[in-house]
């Protein structure tokens, strides 16, 4: 069989398998999606209650700029640990030499994008596929499962992100009570930071005012009675570096 033929073949039980992935989960129904690679979900939703998570493989991208198709396994910023899963496809395309498979990138068109998940879907059994768009790439998974809500990792992704209802989806902050963008109070932190930057698993974005510096000093850590004091709370990052620029004295 040539590759043509080969696609037309997985492309077709593609269409099969995502029609009935479309109805079984009214997936045209959600309006949002947000995708977290470190967990490997992909949450579509229209708000809390009404959503939906499912695993996923991330097949590669399409740079609209560039036009060129990028092989998830070949993408050094792509940090999904079950991309490891698509080399299956890669050894079948070299077996056979479809070069398309074997290629870690290559010139392409928008085309590709949808045969080569339709490929990735076969082998890797997936429910359904999906393509997520932002203005440079077009994003192509393969999902492999529908998660329960309560599930840990979908909990602990929850926990990762805020809903920040000024600035959507970001990474958290904790900040003291005392830290607003009205009265300047300081603004100490437990390492220098700057927005944007990449943290360790076990850092956060943390700040206090003066006067909780002054009560931490007191008992030269972080207790009882200083976290009393302090009364951490959660805000968006984007939050975070606002109250940095504003309370920030010197
Ligand atoms: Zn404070
Ligand atoms: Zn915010």
């Amino acid at each position: 069989m040539n590759y043509k033929e080969f696609c037309q073949e997985k492309l077709d039980h593609l269409i099969e398998i995502q029609n009935l992935f479309k109805q079984q989960f009214d997936i045209d129904s959600y309006e949002n999606w947000f995708y977290d690679s470190e967990f490997e979900l992909l949450r579509l939703y229209n708000s809390d209650e009404d959503e939906v998570y499912f695993t996923y493989i991330p097949v590669g991208t399409y740079s609209k700029e560039k036009q060129t198709w990028m092989w998830s396994w070949f993408n050094d910023s792509s940090i999904e640990k079950n991309k490891k899963k698509l080399l299956v496809v890669k050894e079948f395309g070299i077996k056979n030499q479809y070069e398309k498979l074997q290629e870690g990138t290559f010139p392409s068109d928008e085309l590709d994008g949808w045969e080569l998940t339709s490929v990735c879907l076969d082998f890797l059994n997936g429910i359904g596929a999906y393509k997520v768009n932002s203005d440079h790439l077009d994003f192509y998974m393969v999902l492999t499962a529908v998660e329960d809500k309560n599930s840990k990792s979908v909990q602990q992704s929850k926990q990762k992100i805020v809903e920040c209802t000024q600035h959507g989806f970001a990474r958290p902050g904790f900040v003291c009570q005392h830290l607003d963008c009205k009265t300047v109070s300081g603004f100490h932190e437990a390492f220098d930071t700057y927005k944007g930057m990449e943290l360790e698993e076990e850092d956060d974005f943390q700040a206090w005012c003066d006067e909780c510096e002054k009560v931490r000093a007191e008992y030269g850590e972080w207790n009882e009675e200083s976290e009393n004091f302090a009364q951490i709370r959660l805000v968006c990052e984007n939050c975070y570096f606002e109250l940095k620029k504003f309370n920030q004295n010197f």
